[in-house]
């Protein structure tokens, strides 16, 4: 079967790979230059970094099967990682005892705050969590103490006009799953290709273009066609090529667009998957801003709602000595920021760098890069299986799997790879032989 996947993301990837192992002749088309999608990569004095920080848990088991099959596992490194939380001043969030000091909330809010986490371990009926709001929930969990403290300045910062709107099943899969990646001494450990997931992308992408995978770079698909029910190719470029199947894998919003011959019910559900855009600007430094990797931000007044530093996961030398650090804004396409450029970004910023690390000026900075991408984070509000779209579309032929279609796990690199593997799987066996 000659077979079309619209991007080349991790889901694009996986399923080519399934499907091409099957013997299915498979064209990728991406129309950015690089595959890679939200997890691809540029380079800083030589090595691979991604333009968007990222990591694995102990759980991403899709995502270690897939590092170690590649030639890769004996790079990746599970690091112990701080957490912190900055409100008034940088709060190290990472041990129990930790929590117990965290002395901008109450002594009772410290205390239901960590039952919260350890309580979350224990909750494995999501079903009930999806006609309940994060807010009602961790409320109820935990009071309104830490939920005001807390949480309510995280899920603004991320959600912003939707944040009242997310699921429990969101925010409750999310403390399950990074309080859960923890050594043996319950420290936490995230993982880290050293030298970049951006090698295992080469060599996934090397892979699969000597298994015969027609990867198409800087080819936009524009439509996807479909004739008397059935989906019939693609047009890029101005050209058709008829496919007897075909996989897209963009945010639901878009494929909508991409085919319009689908039924209008079926698309319209697939714009209401709402998606928030994501500008992160990446500065390398001479020095470190803190001690932590993973800094939330819960003052409302600061524009960027995590400072990730990545070099405090991984080693500057790796990068020939320099710190690196992530300011992430998750937003409105139609917000200014959204616009604007490195400098505009940096200049936006740093009043409020200044306010937060000790000591901080602009002569720290010596490279910018803003990297932004318009779908980046699905919104997952109540009842979400009901709108959640199915893998193979009404129209014969015609498959979806998108970041929109994990769940109750929220999306990540572990889940595009299970997920495009598990298209693949249902789209062979529901393909001719
Ligand atoms: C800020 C941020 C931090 C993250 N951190 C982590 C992390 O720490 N750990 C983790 O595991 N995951 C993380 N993720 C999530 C992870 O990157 C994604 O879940 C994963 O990469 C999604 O892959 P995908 O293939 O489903 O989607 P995408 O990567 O969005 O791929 C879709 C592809 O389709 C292409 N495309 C779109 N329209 C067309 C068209 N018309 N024609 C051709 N091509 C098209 C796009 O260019 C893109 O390459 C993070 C994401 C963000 C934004």
């Amino acid at each position: 079967m000659r077979i079309a996947i619209v991007g080349g993301g991790m889901t694009g990837l996986s399923a080519a790979d399934v499907l091409s192992e099957h013997g299915h002749d498979c064209t990728i088309y991406e129309q950015d230059e690089t595959v890679g999608g939200l997890a691809g990569s540029f380079k800083v004095n030589g090595v691979y970094l991604e333009k968007f920080y990222h990591h694995f848990f102990t759980s991403d088991t899709a995502a270690v099967a897939l590092i170690d099959k590649l030639g890769w596992g004996h790079k990746l490194e599970w690091l112990p990682t701080t957490n912190s939380y900055f409100v008034n001043r940088i709060y190290h969030l990472s041990k129990p005892l930790d929590v117990l000091r965290f002395s901008y909330i109450s002594l009772v809010d410290r205390f239901r705050l960590g039952l919260l986490y350890v309580m979350t371990r224990f909750v494995n009926d999501w079903r009930s969590l999806e006609q309940i709001t994060a807010k009602e929930w961790l409320i109820k969990m935990a009071g309104k103490g830490v939920y005001h403290g807390v949480w309510e300045p995280l899920l603004r910062g991320k959600f912003g006009k939707y944040a009242d709107q997310v699921a429990a099943v969101w925010i409750w899969n999310k403390l399950k799953l990074r309080g859960s990646s923890r050594g043996k001494k319950q420290e936490e450990r995230l993982g880290y290709v050293n030298g970049g997931f951006g090698q295992v992308i080469d060599t996934w992408e090397q892979t699969l273009r000597q298994r015969g995978v027609e990867v198409l770079l800087n080819a936009r698909v524009d439509e996807v066609t479909i004739a008397d029910g059935r989906a019939t190719g693609v047009v890029c470029q101005g050209a058709f090529r008829p496919y007897d199947a075909v996989l897209v894998t963009t945010a639901p919003e878009l494929a909508a667009k991409l085919a319009p011959g689908l039924p209008s019910d079926f698309r319209q559900r697939l714009a209401k998957i709402e998606y928030l855009a994501n500008v992160c600007l990446v500065m390398s430094l001479d020095r470190s801003l803190s001690d932590t990797y993973w800094l939330n931000v819960g003052d409302p007044t600061i524009p960027f709602t995590g400072v990730i530093e990545h070099t405090n996961m991984q080693r500057p030398e790796t990068y020939g000595g320099t710190h690196l650090a992530y300011l992430s804004r998750y937003l409105d396409a139609d917000d200014p920021y959204y616009q604007m450029s490195a400098e505009e970004l940096l200049e936006a910023y740093l009043p409020h760098l200044a306010k937060m690390f000790k000591g901080f000026s602009r002569d720290w900075v010596k490279q910018l890069w803003a990297w932004r991408e318009r779908y980046t984070q699905p919104v997952i509000g109540l009842d979400y299986s009901a709108l959640k779209p199915p893998f193979q579309s009404p129209v014969a032929g015609l498959w979806l799997c998108s970041m929109a279609h994990i769940y109750p796990q929220d999306r990540g690199t572990n889940y595009a790879i299970a997920y495009g593997q598990k298209v693949a799987e249902e789209m062979l066996a529901a393909l001719p032989k």
